[in-house]
C-alpha cells in the first residue's frame, strides 16, 4: 500500500463516534427490497417538501436507494484528504445483488459500520455523488431512476448505478490500493 494512502477510518484513528472517518456506512437498509415503497401517510413526495432530519423513520429508510456503494472500502491520502473508493466490499456485502447479507446483525461482525443519520451527514464527506442522503443534503433533486421516483428497485440496476457484479470481497482483494476506481457513478 501506498504510505500517503490510508484506510478510510482506520489507520487515520478518527473516532469511531463522529461518523466522519469510517469506510463502511450501512445507515439505512441496504437490503434489498423490492420495490422500494414510498412510506404509507400523508407525505407524498416528501424528499421535496420536508427536511431529513424531519423524516420520519420510514421516510429516511426509503431514501436509500440500495446501490450498495457505502460498503466499498475506500482510502484517504494522509497529506490531501481526498477520498479514493475501492472496489473492495464489506465480507457482508453479497457480491450478486450488491446488498448487506446480514443487515440485522451487522455489528457482530462489523463493528465499524455506521449508522447514517441527519448529523452525520454533515461530517460525512465520501458518499457517493449519486447517494440520495448527500444529493436531498447538498439541495440537490432525486435522479430520475430513483426507487421513489420509478416506484421499482430494478431501475437502480438499469442505470447502472449499483454496485453489484462490480466489487470483490476484503476477504480476497489484497491490498487496498490495488483496487483505486474512478467509477462515473461515484
Ligand atoms: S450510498 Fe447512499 S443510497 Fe447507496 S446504499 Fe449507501 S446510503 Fe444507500
Amino acid at each position: 500500500m501506498s504510505d500517503a494512502l490510508l484506510p478510510r477510518g482506520t489507520d487515520a484513528g478518527t473516532p469511531a463516534s463522529d461518523g466522519s472517518a469510517k469506510n463502511r456506512t450501512s445507515g439505512p437498509d441496504t437490503r434489498a427490497t423490492e420495490p422500494n415503497p414510498a412510506p404509507a401517510g400523508p407525505s407524498p413526495r416528501f424528499w421535496e417538501t420536508k427536511a431529513l432530519r424531519d423524516m420520519t423513520d420510514a421516510e429516511w429508510e426509503s431514501l436509500c436507494d440500495h446501490c450498495g456503494k457505502c460498503c466499498l472500502h475506500k482510502l484517504q491520502h494522509e497529506e490531501t484528504g481526498e477520498i479514493f473508493y475501492t472496489n473492495v466490499a464489506c465480507h457482508l456485502l453479497d457480491l450478486k445483488t450488491g446488498q448487506c447479507s446480514d443487515y440485522a446483525n451487522r455489528w457482530k461482525t462489523v463493528p465499524d459500520c455506521i449508522k447514517l443519520t441527519a448529523d452525520k451527514l454533515e461530517t460525512i464527506a465520501w458518499l457517493p455523488s449519486t447517494c440520495a442522503y448527500r444529493l436531498l443534503a447538498d439541495g440537490n433533486p432525486l435522479p430520475p431512476w430513483h426507487p421513489l421516483e420509478t416506484g421499482t428497485q430494478r431501475s437502480v440496476r438499469k442505470a447502472k448505478v449499483s454496485v453489484r457484479g462490480r466489487t470483490i470481497s476484503e476477504h480476497d482483494a489484497g491490498p487496498l490500493d490495488e483496487h483505486i476506481v474512478n467509477w462515473d457513478d461515484l
